[in-house]
């Protein structure tokens, strides 16, 4: 790498002074006096749960994603769980899913008593591979849980058509991709069922929470019966008519308390209004990201699909260690020093000891694991200034004038 910098100075790792006194971080959430407004009255209100603001969150939710319907529930994992129960997955299906993704995408299948299927990944994307996909379909299997990695879409349109070739239900596991768009149209509206996490590390946070979106009528009404016990107060839904009186309610169905309260709704709804400057700023930073990286041959960043319009959750550098002579885990601590907190977004999911004693091992899917060993989230949250994001880039710079080859 040329010397962009006059003075080479001593890694913090080694001694050195840090290119930050304070330490930032890989995500943070940005709650303001507004948001603390919102729930303040909701907690000052009569009803803090099963009140009026889930309500009004769903309508704002189906609109934001122009889905016909939205349920939300406590967490993105309860979403996913729901989507897989409204899908009908149960014992002896397969459920095709990615390896690179949080934990939660491949359980969802598992507490369905169904048996997650891992297909490679695209190597410049990072996305599932749509031809790894259709390699693994089978007679068993049911559906496709995809996750929109670090907020870019997938290739809905190949994988749309190979669910309806197929007549298996598509699942998208958008917890990083609120706000994302594919040929215009919102991540939300696309798959049969959408789950979405609102955990403070994702774009807009409710604390915990997460929703489920659909198009289909029948999908949502057991979306509402799963997320709350499976009872009903439907009339037209009650099997033991006449009832007894106004009290009377029945469960029909073994569902689950997913429910999401109605501060963490308020919560969630003033957040969305600041959801459109969020993605605007997180384009910000991944351009000025982008534009750092683009000449530096030791740093391989994530391929962008012109179809998606991507409201970015993590950037994500991946180091060509054959160019460098330091591990990742060096280079990780090195930033570490430098007063840059960085992740790593993920360990595939089937290397972790209980999908391990499931039978899984390791080699399943190349491409995922090559890409597992030289990756790290650097700081991305809208909150970044434009100095802090420099800060980041003179680190990863530094460290990559020492280290390479
Ligand atoms: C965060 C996350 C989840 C789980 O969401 P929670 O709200 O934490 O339960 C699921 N899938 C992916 C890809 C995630 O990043």
């Amino acid at each position: 790498m040329k010397s962009d910098f006059k003075i080479m100075s001593k890694l913090a790792v080694h001694g050195g002074p840090p290119v930050r006194q304070e330490k930032i971080y890989y995500g943070r959430q940005w709650v303001d006096d507004n948001d603390v407004k919102a729930v303040s009255e909701v907690l000052g209100s009569t009803l803090i749960t099963c009140g009026p603001k889930v309500e009004e969150l769903e309508k704002a939710l189906a609109e934001l994603v122009k889905a016909k319907y939205a349920v939300a529930v406590s967490n993105g994992t309860a979403a996913l769980h729901c989507a897989c129960m409204a899908a009908g997955i149960g014992p002896g299906d397969e459920v095709i899913t990615t390896p690179l993704t949080f934990a939660a995408s491949a359980n969802c299948i598992l507490y369905c008593g169904a048996r997650p299927v891992f297909a490679d990944v695209d190597p410049e994307t990072y996305n599932i591979d749509p031809k790894s996909i259709e390699a693994h379909i089978t007679e068993k299997t049911k559906a496709v849980v995809v996750v929109d990695f670090t907020g870019q879409a997938v290739k809905i349109r190949e994988i749309r058509e190979l669910c309806d070739k197929h007549k298996l239900f598509l699942i998208e596991d958008a917890a990083h991709a609120i706000g994302t768009t594919y040929d215009g149209k919102p991540v939300g509206s696309l798959a049969d069922l959408t789950c979405f996490s609102f955990h403070p590390v994702k774009t807009v946070t409710a604390g915990e929470g997460g929703a489920i979106t659909t198009n289909n009528e029948e999908y949502y009404k057991k979306l509402v019966l799963v997320h709350t016990h499976g009872i009903t107060h439907e009339e037209e839904q009650m099997e033991e008519l006449p009832h007894e009186g106004p009290w009377y309610y029945e469960q029909i169905f073994l569902g689950y308390n997913y429910r999401m309260t109605d501060f963490q709704a308020a919560l969630l709804l003033s957040q969305l209004k600041k959801l459109k400057y969020f993605k605007k700023r997180r384009q910000e930073i991944v351009k000025q990201y982008n534009d750092a990286f683009k000449e530096v041959p030791e740093i391989l960043v994530q391929k962008e699909i012109p179809e998606s319009d991507t409201c970015r959750h993590l950037y994500i550098i991946k180091l060509d260690l054959e160019k460098l002579a330091c591990t990742r885990r060096q280079f990780f601590d090195a930033m570490s020093a430098e007063g840059i907190q960085c992740q790593v977004h993920y360990v595939p999911v089937y290397w972790f000891p209980y999908y391990q004693k499931l039978g899984f091992e390791r080699g399943l899917c190349p491409n995922a694991e090559e890409i597992y060993k030289g990756i790290m989230s650097i700081p991305l949250y809208p909150r970044m200034t434009d100095k802090d994001v420099e800060d980041v880039i003179f680190a990863v710079k530094k460290i990559l004038l020492y280290y390479h080859k």
